[in-house]
């Protein structure tokens, strides 16, 4: 079947050309060429309702939140603690229990700092799994030295899957928290978090999910999954850089200290003590980026008025697919074969080096990553040098994947 047909019939559901007029870069020509975006697990690209929000906020509302008595004042701090109920309500949390961060890695710092100095002792357990991302992995590697405590590591299979049986054996009265990743930035697995969470639950050990990567892909809701906290950054939800969340159960920050000092935070200050705000200004010292945290709520918007079920069916298919189409070339394995996973692929292909096919595909207008993309011991795990990896969105199209092979083909070809 014609591709444009096959595409057009896949996609019945969402209109992708439409959708591409609201992305400016998706334009861009790249040595000549038309732009593949493939790249978009590192961060994705942004619509025209999220780049005008930008601009009307410094030329209409830019002025310091919870300080000021004047006008603009009180408007910028409307629109942020309007933000922060968007952002509350698409997670079906509270928005006391959403606090403004600069993205996934300083969320899980955060508990990682504030929740350690709370409840972990020497002797204590945190578990993570051998699949982190560094921003799940090195906090608590931090923590552990700081508190004598002693991480612990779900061990995976082959195909890029948990080993639950194993992380069974590791809950015990000495673990103090769960930390994985909701998706992973590598595999593209969708981890079975529900049955994660009621495991630790059993034995009141609370659950931080790093959501950085399911959050663009899937409505997450943190009431049904009963997760602790659930992190995720902006910039990978077509929102600006520089701004991300940390979804907290009040019954845990309440009783978790400040994690920096200084403005905001406070109830009194005098020189001799300090008394602090309740969450989340607690955890928010300091002139917030301001801009970001309200734009975050456009690109929500944005992303619910096309409707994340669609988004994820697209996805779906583009996976579906692409995988097929790279299962074909010769020499090519896929890393990561998970029975669930997001739209993301990572590959190696015999005898070539992953930076070098990357190089010869972006000279033809295609942009992968390549390398360990911040999960050093999961690329250990398959003793590999690092993959390359697409990660399409819902603007990518069946056109861009058949160029992308055509693209890989030619860069194999060269190499070989
Ligand atoms: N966790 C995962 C699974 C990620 O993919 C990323 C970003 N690659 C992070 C954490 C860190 O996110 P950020 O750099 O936005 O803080």
């Amino acid at each position: 079947m014609d591709i444009a047909v096959k595409s057009k019939e896949l996609n019945k559901e969402l209109d992708v050309e439409a959708i591409r007029k609201d992305f400016p870069i998706l334009h861009t020509k790249v040595h000549g060429q038309p732009i593949v975006y493939f790249d978009n697990a590192a961060t994705s690209q942004k619509p025209l309702v999220v780049l005008d929000a930008i601009q009307e906020y410094y030329k209409e509302t830019n002025s310091n939140v919870h300080r000021g008595i004047h006008y603009l004042s009180n408007k910028a701090t409307n629109e942020f603690e309007a933000s922060r109920k968007t952002i509350a309500a698409h997670l079906n949390a509270s928005h006391e229990e959403i606090i403004f961060t600069r993205g996934t890695t300083e969320a899980i710092n955060l508990v990682a700092f504030s929740y350690g100095e709370a409840f972990v002792k020497s002797g204590d357990e945190i578990i993570i799994s051998h699949m982190e991302h560094h921003s799940n992995i090195v906090p608590w590697q931090m923590l552990c030295e700081r508190k004598n405590a002693t991480l612990k590591v779900i061990p995976i299979t082959h195909e890029g899957e948990l080993k639950i049986e194993e992380y069974k054996k590791l809950l015990s009265a000495k673990t103090k928290l769960v930390a994985v990743n909701h998706v992973s930035n590598t595999l593209g697995t969708i981890n079975p978090v529900r049955e994660i969470i009621e495991l630790a639950h059993a034995k009141n050990i609370p659950v931080l999910l790093d959501g950085a990567q399911a959050v663009p892909h899937m409505k997450v809701d943190v009431k049904k999954l009963d997760v602790d906290f659930y992190c995720f950054s902006g910039h990978k939800l077509f929102g600006p850089t520089g701004i991300g969340v940390l979804y907290g159960k009040s019954k845990w920050l309440n009783q978790m200290p400040p994690y920096q000092g200084g403005g905001e935070m406070i109830k009194q200050v005098t020189l001799e003590k300090t008394t602090y705000n309740d969450a989340p200004l607690r955890f928010e010292a300091g002139t917030p980026n301001i801009e970001a945290s309200i734009v975050l709520a456009n690109a929500i918007d944005y992303v619910n008025e096309i409707g994340l079920d669609k988004i994820a069916k697209h996805e779906n298919d583009l996976l579906l697919y692409a995988t097929e189409k790279l299962e074909k070339i010769q020499g090519l394995k896929i890393i990561g074969t998970a029975k669930h996973k997001t739209s993301v692929i990572s590959f190696v292909i015999d005898g070539l080096h992953p930076s070098d096919i990357g190089i010869l595909l972006d000279k033809q207008g295609v942009a992968v990553r390549t390398g360990h993309h911040c999960t050093q011991p999961l690329i250990d795990f398959y003793k590999i040098p690092g993959t390359v990896r697409a990660s399409f969105a819902f603007y990518n199209t069946f056109e861009e994947i058949d160029i992308f092979v055509r693209a890989l083909n030619k860069a194999i070809s060269m190499l070989k």
